[in-house]
């Protein structure tokens, strides 16, 4: 095949060989048996290069996102040492000659890669000497893949630009204005960088001590630590663009009166606290406390629901203690993924665990959980919350919360969830007073990211909603 495309595109034209090194489904190809017994590329190869990858939209384990050591569970055999995974940046050689060809996929990697649709400068920042500088993919797959799976156009968490460069080219400002934004969570960092990036001046006002909001709890979670990326880069051009960033710094109405031709109002969402009798007990903590370590929770914990954030937490409650659980060997025998490829499809029994704790899941619809997390990943969290018995209970009434636990109806019998925690991850509301006190003071403002609504809200839609809004100014 690879000679018949040859023959019709000639020479001087790159053909990549992709192909899957090991596809991790059972009976599959392993990387020994996929592997050309006849190393290319050479001069005159039918390939110029050979891209490897690892795993299909049908493999049973996880590839990219859940490996820290490694951009995929597999790596090329020793002796195949020219031939990388195609999901990290590698120099391959060309066919006739010594130039380089770098590929770059769009999980993280351990040489800097990072891949274009979360900074398509990339390569300027890199050759300016600006790594620092450089969006780096979060391997979350929220707006790449997931978007992708579900008919969406493509585009990306951390760089909402990503596949609407044209739609969202605006010509800079003639007029530069004075521009605060209150709340340095997604929206409110996406807002003012692109604001300053414009030429305003801009003031960003946070209440906490560090930027991030919200991805100061989610990078918590295993898997999702990649947003320590999103907030270096955010720390680092902020300060590039010029921004008076204000720390520890909780704006209020009369700060914002004079001196600012805009008013950003991007004060998050706050933890929902269901109107359930016992609710205040010593035992139930937000998902917020637990996340960002100021509660800890005991062996036996109840879930208050179990939107992104519940799942979040459940898998919070099972990695807590477990720090090696990302490294490469104990991610192979943790997934059952066999290391030395000898088995079709390279897959072998997973290594069974004992759960560090008893966790119960609750909602009250009916129905499956988890059908809201993403189409490329929320079935890892399910296949791990199942593997450690966590015990997803829907269709509950919520009776009450005392020192036995949990007190709930479902289908009209009652029942007792021991608990010695209880995890409130009911949602969460607008957190909107400043808003309120602006509008009371007859200030207009802007109201962006979860203060705008909470409901269904995520990174992407935050980060893309604090863009949207600074290219009007
Ligand atoms: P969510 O997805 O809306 O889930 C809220 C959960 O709380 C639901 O299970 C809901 O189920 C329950 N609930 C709501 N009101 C309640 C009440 N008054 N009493 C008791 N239970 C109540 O919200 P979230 O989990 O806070 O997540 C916020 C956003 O972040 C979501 O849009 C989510 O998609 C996103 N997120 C995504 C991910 C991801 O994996 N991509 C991860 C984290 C967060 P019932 O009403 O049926 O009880
Ligand atoms: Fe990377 Fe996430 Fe952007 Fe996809 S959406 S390119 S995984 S940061």
């Amino acid at each position: 095949m690879l000679k018949a495309v040859r023959s019709v595109v000639g020479q001087d034209f790159i053909v990549i060989y992709r192909i899957s090194s090991i596809d991790l489904v059972d009976g599959g190809l392993t990387g020994r048996k996929s592997w050309p017994r006849r190393a290319p590329p050479r001069p005159r190869a039918p390939a110029s290069s050979i891209k490897a990858s690892a795993g299909t939209k049908h493999a049973s384990r996880p590839s990219p996102r859940r490996c820290r050591e490694q951009p995929g569970p597999c790596r090329p055999p020793p002796e195949r040492g020219r031939f990388h995974s195609g999901d990290c940046l590698q120099p391959h050689q060309h066919a006739r000659g010594c130039r380089t060809h770098i590929g770059v996929g769009r999980c993280r990697s351990r040489v800097d890669g990072t891949p274009w649709l979360a900074d398509p400068d990339f390569i300027a920042k890199t050759r300016a000497g600006a790594r620092q500088a450089i969006n780096v993919c979060i391997a979350c797959n929220q707006a790449c893949l997931d978007y992708i799976f579900s008919n969406r156009v493509t585009t990306c968490l951390v760089n909402p630009r990503a596949g609407r460069e044209v739609d969202l080219d605006r010509p800079l400002p003639a007029v530069k204005k004075r521009v605060a934004v209150v709340g340095a969570g997604p929206a409110g960092l996406s807002c003012a960088l692109t604001a300053a990036e414009r030429g305003h001046a801009v003031t960003l006002f946070e209440a906490g001590e560090r930027i991030g909001g919200q991805l100061n709890l989610a990078r918590n979670v295993a898997g999702k630590e990649e947003f320590d990326e999103t907030l270096r880069y955010y720390a680092i051009r902020l300060a590039q663009a010029g921004v008076d960033v204000r720390l520890s710094a909780k704006a209020a109405a009369s700060d914002l009166a004079h001196g600012f031709d805009e008013v950003v109002v991007a004060t998050g969402a706050r933890p929902r606290v269901p109107d359930i009798a016992g609710i205040d007990h010593a035992k139930c903590v937000s998902y917020a406390d637990l996340l960002s370590g100021k509660r800890q929770a005991g062996q036996q914990v109840v879930i208050i629901g179990a939107g992104g954030i519940g799942f979040d937490v459940a898998e919070y409650l099972l990695q807590a203690g477990n720090a090696d659980d990302d490294a490469r060997d104990a991610f192979l025998s943790h997934w059952g993924v066999e290391a030395g490829m000898t088995h079709r499809g390279a897959l072998t029994k997973a290594a069974d665990h004992a759960p560090p704790r008893k966790i119960t899941m609750l909602q009250r619809k009916a129905g499956r959980m988890g059908r809201s997390l993403g189409v490329s990943t929320g079935w890892i969290l399910r296949l791990e919350l199942a593997r450690a018995n966590v015990k997803q209970i829907s269709g509950v009434a919520y009776e009450r919360i005392d020192d036995a636990g949990v007190h709930i109806t479902v289908d009209g019998a009652q029942r007792t969830i021991p608990a010695d925690t209880v995890v409130i991850a009911a949602g969460q509301d607008e957190e909107r007073s400043l808003y309120a006190d602006l509008a009371a003071a007859g200030r207009s403002c802007h109201l962006i990211g979860g203060a705008e609504r909470s409901a269904e809200l995520d990174a992407v839609r935050a980060i893309d909603e604090g863009l949207r809004l600074a290219l009007t100014f």
